[in-house]
């Protein structure tokens, strides 16, 4: 097959692109605990006030706020005890009359008549007079907590597109929620290519190297909620290499690594298209990662990325990612970016935009970044070392040690 020199696209044009192909999945229901970091397919609607009646945020007295006005530590204020109210015990039936306090624990419900409760720390009590004494007046409302504060009835708690984390299943528990509905996770089949490569286990025979890409890719898609299935490795053939990918064509989304690039037995973009694969990214002005093929047949995604195991990783991370998240229903796919210090200076020429593998940290509050050394896109334990890609613009001609550059987290949990 012969290759030809194609069209270098922008990484945003390539962005733009990929997830103007990406159809939305549908729903499952899953149970309440397996929901976390599920993305929400429904919007959640409260049919109850939480908290659901009017209740303590201290142990204390409650009492009618009128009742401390003008008290000090010189002169304290008087009230004698009269009842008490304990969390979970049925709603008082008592009304807090003038110059009367009813002792109550947090979260138990504030009894008629008061509107204020003087935590304990703050009386002195009498214990054979039944009495307490207040040295400080207090506020209307002043430690009470009102039925909806948190959560009013019919109100949206959560809505459709959101990641949920643990304080969102803390509420879907509040709403007597045992199961919900989230989108459902993308099947992803993961297809490595090179005659060169072994799997765990093998013969290292001369001339061989283990293939790493499938692992390290397994987990960036069991990351964003996609169910990971390693399909094995090609031969650089291309009777193998289609037959592996026309067992694939079922997936959600199919990623291949290796085999897209100028070589002689780079077959992989061919042998898909003539599989029926629309293609619509051959190559990028990008660095790691310039050859990456990508293309759609009917809902399926294909991603083509290069061989290199940082390129693979790193072309995960910018077009694969935010494909995963669309496709499960996240609203917000951005990769957090934040400016950082550089350490030391980055060399690069005007055309291509770069990800620098670095080493992100905080010094004195300030964030720092150091780049991990050499760049070459073999090297993976460069890519183990780094906590952030450095991104260069395609403009940029190189940053000096002391300038601001844009990083990405790479293992931040993000909605993403
Ligand atoms: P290719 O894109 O097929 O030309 O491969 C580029 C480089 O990546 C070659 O040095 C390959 O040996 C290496 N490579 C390809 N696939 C893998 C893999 N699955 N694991 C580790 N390295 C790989
Ligand atoms: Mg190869």
């Amino acid at each position: 097959m012969g290759k030809k020199q194609e069209a270098l696209i922008t990484v945003n044009e390539a962005v733009k692109k990929i997830l103007g192909s990406v159809s939305r999945l549908g729903p499952e229901t899953v149970p309440l605990l397996e929901a976390n970091g599920r993305i929400l397919f429904e919007d959640i609607v409260s049919d109850v006030n939480i908290p659901p009646f009017d209740n303590s945020a201290m142990d204390g007295f409650a009492v009618r706020y009128e009742d401390t006005i003008g008290a000090t530590s010189s002169a304290p204020v008087s009230l004698r005890i009269e009842g008490e109210v304990q969390a979970g015990g049925a709603l008082p039936q008592m009304t807090v009359a003038e110059n009367r306090a009813v002792r109550i624990m947090t979260g138990a419900p504030i009894p008629a008549g008061a509107n204020a409760v003087i935590p304990v720390e703050m009386i002195e009590e009498d214990p054979g007079g039944g009495t307490i004494s207040v040295s400080r007046v207090m506020k209307r409302n002043e430690n009470v907590r009102f039925s909806g504060e948190d959560i009013k009835q019919d109100q949206v708690v959560l809505a459709q597109g959101k990641k949920l984390q643990s304080a969102d299943i803390g509420l879907l528990a509040a709403l007597n929620r045992s199961t919900v509905k989230v989108f459902r996770k993308p099947r992803v089949g993961i297809i490595t290519t090179g005659d060169e490569l072994v799997e765990l286990g093998e013969d290292l025979v001369p001339g061989k190297i283990r293939n790493s890409n499938a692992y390290a890719l397994c987990v960036e898609v069991a990351k964003y909620n996609g169910i990971p299935v390693y399909l094995g490795i090609a031969k650089d053939t291309v009777e193998n290499i289609r037959s592996m990918f026309a067992g694939a064509m079922e997936y959600d989304v199919v990623i291949s690594t290796g085999g897209v690039s100028m070589g002689k037995y780079d077959f992989v973009k061919d042998v898909i298209s003539d599989l029926g694969v629309t293609i619509l990214i051959e190559k990028l002005k990008m660095k790691p990662g310039k050859p990456m093929t990508f293309g759609t047949r009917n809902r399926t995604l294909f991603f083509g990325l290069p061989g290199n195991p940082v390129s693979s990783l790193v072309s995960f991370m910018e077009f694969v990612r935010p494909a995963l998240l669309l496709m499960s229903g996240a609203k917000d796919i951005r990769k957090p970016e934040l400016y950082a210090l550089l350490d030391n200076a980055i060399h690069k020429i005007p055309g291509r935009k770069e990800y620098i593998r670095g080493i992100f940290y905080s010094k004195s509050g300030e964030p720092h970044v150091t780049t991990t050394g050499p760049q070459g896109s073999g090297l993976l334990r460069s890519m183990s070392m780094a906590n952030c890609l450095i991104v260069m613009p395609e403009e940029s001609e190189g940053c000096r040690a002391g300038d601001r550059v844009i990083i990405q987290l790479i293992h931040h949990e993000e909605i993403e």
